[in-house]
């Protein structure tokens, strides 16, 4: 019989010492009678119109002579997944257990197991029921001697009470255990599974891996295409996450400890409980990665989508599921980084640079708070006169806890999460103040650069903050200069172009940063607003070393000269630089031959030493 049957088919069981009781119940219970009116009335009364249809005498039913035959039986029939649903018990059966005692056991493996306790009048008293058996609504007691009308009806209601409530119960579960929208387990369930796992992976020394995935830009695309498509969506990818894992046996047993689930959001998680190798959760997740990114077509649109993930091996790189947890987001993170449908395993040497980074990050939310940074400067020289022409703007930041930490390691964290926006303003506050009270001392600065990150550039606001601040400072424009990298005139080549011409318009000076590593094109230059072309550190390295770099070095100078723009040689640390440079007609260099970048009130002594040795 299949479960299905034995739901239909109501299991009960009868446990008495007296053969010819056996006899009455199964005469009553078994054979097949019509539909009796009187007790199909009954019933809706019980249960309201809607009862279905009762299906009298279609029990299944057992038969035990003593209590513990009759609670091995019903031990067996739950592990069989067939269990009874009600159980008559006689009261005394010698030499056995007694009806009590009898119930009291079937109830600590069946705790769901309707009974009917079938007494002679003085057996037991209500009371003394209760002090051993609790109080039980799953209980009723039945007086001998009985007649069929009342065992018929018992059994009715009492099966029909039990199937009820394990429905509800199953209803509460999936409510409880399972995502609605998509039916796969959702995170409680996902998480009890884990914790599981964890403990007895750790016992028996198994190794299970947690893939952690992340669908990319999914939020773009509930925002354009609207929720209903999104939601859709999320099934189609919820099938397509189990057709292949389920692909992917003997590797994956969804009917074992393995599992997919749903975390929220467009959050989805595998578990693999007992990996023969790592490898083994690289497949799988490369597998799941190419699945998902096929086409997908919900309604009129077609969509594709492409998922991170990151994967964590239990136990160990996780003693609890918190930390596991976390290992496998910082691996999916990282995976993120990397670009659409990576997958990358949590190793310790993520946890060191992504810890570092978050407490980068952290610490420089409040570096400008905390008076953390401050600027030094770079004098650039002209080679013929060995005057300065300018400095350039170099930002520092001294963390109490982290130390001296480079531009070049926390510019990028700065753009990344906006904070440059905040910081480029205070550079900028900062070498213009500086360089207005230079100008106002009588110090001799004919120009300060500052660099300007891509995303400060192109942000709504610049313009405006750049007016702010020239107007508090009342710097003269022209002495401004600012430095952006070859490789911002490509990533937003109309974008940075606009925001150039009206630097121009205020009489700011424009450099590109870094030329020659940018691949710009010299069409492109010949029609922005530039004024000086600061020539990266790279080639100037090559020179005399017999490298191919000095050809190149005379073409882009010639090349300058003939657009009309200066020239800045940057990264000149040897005489032989020089030399080259000189023979070239490169106009300015810049480097640690000529100056280290220097605090402000050091580089005030370069200028005025530097002025004095020209008088
Ligand atoms: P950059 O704008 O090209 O600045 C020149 C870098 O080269 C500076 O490094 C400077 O110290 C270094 N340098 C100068 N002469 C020599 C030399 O002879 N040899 C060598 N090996 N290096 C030399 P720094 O200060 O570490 O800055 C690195 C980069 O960080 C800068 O490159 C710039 O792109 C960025 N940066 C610095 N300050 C700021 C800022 O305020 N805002 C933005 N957005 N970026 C900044
Ligand atoms: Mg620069
Ligand atoms: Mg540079």
């Amino acid at each position: 019989m299949n479960t299905f049957e034995a739901n239909r088919r109501h299991r009960v069981l009868v446990i008495d010492d007296t053969p010819a009781i056996h006899e009455d119940f199964r005469k009553t219970l078994a054979v097949s009678e019509p539909t009796d009116k009187g007790l199909l009335d009954m019933e809706s009364e019980l249960f309201g119109v809607s009862a279905p249809e009762p299906d009298l005498g279609s029990f299944s039913v057992d038969f035990a002579s003593q209590g513990r035959e009759g609670v091995d039986m019903a031990v067996r029939a739950k592990a069989e997944e067939l269990p009874y649903a009600l159980a008559f018990v006689d009261g005394r059966m010698p030499p056995g257990m007694d009806g009590i005692e009898t119930i009291r056991e079937l109830w600590q493996s069946c705790p769901d197991l309707q009974i009917v306790l079938c007494t002679a009048s003085a057996d037991y008293s209500w009371r003394g029921i209760q002090t051993v058996l609790g109080t039980s609504d799953n209980l009723v007691i039945l007086k001998k001697p009985f007649d069929t009308m009342e065992v018929l009806q018992l059994t009715h209601a009492l099966t029909r009470k039990w199937a009820l409530s394990r429905e509800i119960k199953g209803r509460l579960y999936k409510l409880a255990y399972y995502d609605s929208l998509t039916d796969l387990p959702n995170r409680t369930f996902f998480l009890d599974r884990l914790e599981y796992l964890l403990k007895t992976n750790k016992r028996y020394g198994h190794t299970g891996a947690l893939l952690f995935l992340d669908l990319d830009a999914f939020k773009r695309i509930n925002d354009s295409l609207g929720h209903g498509v999104g939601d859709e969506l999320l099934k189609v990818i919820s099938l397509r996450m189990l057709d292949c894992l389920r692909g992917m046996v003997p590797v994956v047993r969804l009917d074992s400890g393995d599992m997919a689930a749903r975390l929220g959001g467009d959050e989805f998680a595998v578990i693999l409980s007992n990996l023969e190798q790592p490898d083994t959760a690289a497949n799988v997740a490369l597998r799941i990665t190419e699945h998902l990114a096929r086409p997908i077509t919900v309604g009129s649109h077609q969509v594709s989508v492409t998922s991170s993930i990151g994967i964590t091996l239990f136990p160990q790189d996780g003693e609890d599921v918190e930390t596991l947890m976390k290992n496998a987001d910082l691996a999916m993170y990282n995976a993120k980084r990397r670009g659409p449908n990576a997958f990358l395993f949590y190793r310790d040497f993520m946890n060191v640079t992504v810890r570092k980074r978050l407490a980068l990050e952290h610490h420089l939310r409040r570096a400008i708070a905390e008076n953390e940074l401050s600027l030094h400067y770079q004098p650039q020289i002209n080679l013929t006169t060995g005057q300065v022409v300018g400095l350039e703007a170099l930002l520092r930041w001294d963390n109490p806890e982290l130390g001296m930490i480079p531009p070049l390691e926390f510019i990028p964290i700065a753009e990344e999460n906006g904070l440059i926006i905040s910081i480029g303003e205070w550079v900028l506050r900062a070498a213009c103040t500086q360089a207005k009270a230079w100008l106002d001392q009588g110090v001799p600065l004919p120009r300060v650069g500052v660099n300007i990150a891509l995303s400060q550039l192109i942000h709504g606001g610049f313009l405006a903050m750049v007016d702010d601040v020239l107007a508090e400072t009342t710097l003269p424009p022209r002495l401004l200069e600012m430095e952006i990298t070859e490789s911002m005139l490509m990533s937003d080549p109309d974008g940075v172009a606009r925001v150039l011409h009206k630097l121009r318009e205020r009489g700011i000076k424009v450099a590109i940063d870094d030329f020659g590593t940018g691949y710009s094109s010299l069409g492109r230059l010949r029609d922005l607003p530039i004024d000086c072309l600061k020539i990266d550190r790279c080639f100037i390295r090559g020179i005399s070393m017999g490298m191919r770099d000095e050809p190149i070095l005379n073409a882009m100078i010639g090349m300058a000269a003939a657009l009309d723009l200066r020239v800045v040689a940057e990264g000149v640390e040897s005489a032989g630089q020089v030399d080259f440079l000189r023979s070239s007609h490169c106009p300015e260099v810049q480097g640690f031959l000529f100056s280290h970048p220097l605090s402000a009130s050091q580089a005030e002594i370069f200028l005025r030493d530097n002025s004095r040795a020209r008088e």
